[in-house]
């Protein structure tokens, strides 16, 4: 990691951390999900709930939490943008990427390169 990589972590990681609990994976979906991230999901799914979701709305591992993915879609309806990009299909998480600046990952492309075999749909990945 550069000189400007570790500044911009020194910036990212306590400012995300203290708005979204953001756990610094790198490649942020935070727009696709009514801006609750998704790695505080002890899956770590990145396109909604796992079948164990409880009636109430909690999660199946923490039976105390809500569910990631119930707030998700929750926040989402009540976001005046990004509302549609709940529907995007996103790759499974890069574990590579796990504490590199999702920002400049995002203006480089660097969260938008796949592993080779990795055959998801990017088209609607960054609509
Ligand atoms: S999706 Fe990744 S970068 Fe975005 S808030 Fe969650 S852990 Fe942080």
């Amino acid at each position: 990691m550069g000189v400007i990589e570790r500044m911009t972590v020194a910036v990212e990681k306590p400012l995300k951390e203290a708005i979204w609990d953001c756990r610094m994976c790198g490649q942020c979906i935070l727009h696709s999900t009514g801006l609750t991230c998704p790695m505080r999901c002890p899956k770590n799914l990145r396109n909604g709930p796992c079948g164990g979701v409880r009636a109430n709305g909690n999660c199946e591992v923490f039976p105390d939490r809500p569910c990631v993915w119930v707030q998700a879609w929750e926040r989402s309806r009540k976001l005046p943008l990004f509302r549609d990009h709940m529907h995007h299909v996103n790759p499974p998480v890069d574990w590579r990427l796990k504490g590199t600046s999702s920002w400049i990952n995002l203006v480089t492309g660097r969260d938008h390169k796949r592993p080779a075999g990795w055959a998801a749909p990017e088209s609607s990945a960054h609509a």
